[in-house]
């Protein structure tokens, strides 16, 4: 029987790199050029060569760059709800519905991170227009106005929700009518 690492020396391809490629692949970060040097070998050898070019090199920097990219890209939300009923509720019907991506929340991916939740400031809805300003340094995409201030039922609708959404939409952040109901 033929052992195995003997079968795997017989199959290794020696790439032949041209001068252009090793430039290009020097231009790699030390970290992560090993790597990519061994799956640029396997995607050539893929495509039936045993020459590396340059062009090979700069494809494979392309491809990881726009995955890379794709990953790094987290939608930023938060929530913000009315003062009075957070002397009761400690928001836990929200990060339920968050963390499951359910209801108002449904809509999101894996890469969705909520960066703020807090209340209006009290009536009528003092607080919002400075947090909104805040929230932006941090790149937020949407606020959810939560169910609290939209229903009827349980807890009195808040009568400045208008007053408070237009605050928010003015500032160019997109407004989620909901979170848990
Ligand atoms: S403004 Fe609306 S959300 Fe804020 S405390 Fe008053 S009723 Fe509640």
């Amino acid at each position: 029987m033929v052992p195995l690492c003997h079968f795997y020396k017989m199959n290794v391809i020696i790439m032949d790199w041209k001068p252009e490629a090793a430039k290009e692949l020097e231009k790699i970060p030390d970290s992560v050029r090993k790597m990519a040097k061994m799956g640029i070998e396997t995607s050539v050898e893929k495509k039936g060569r045993s020459t590396v070019t340059a062009e090979d090199v700069k494809e494979a920097v392309e491809r990881v760059g726009a995955l890379m990219e794709k990953d790094e890209k987290t939608t930023k939300i938060a929530v913000v709800r009315c003062d009075i009923v957070s002397e009761t509720c400690p928001g836990v019907a929200c990060f339920k519905a968050f963390n499951k991506r359910k209801v108002c929340f449904g809509e999101y991916g894996k890469n969705t991170e909520i960066i703020g939740f807090f209340t209006c400031g009290g009536c009528p809805g003092r607080r919002v227009f400075r947090l909104v300003d805040s929230l932006q340094k941090h790149g937020i995409d949407a606020i959810h106005l939560s169910s609290c201030m939209l229903m009827d039922t349980g807890y009195p609708r808040c009568p400045h929700i208008d007053e408070i959404k237009q605050m928010i939409l003015k500032k160019g952040v997109k407004v989620v009518e909901g979170t848990h109901h």
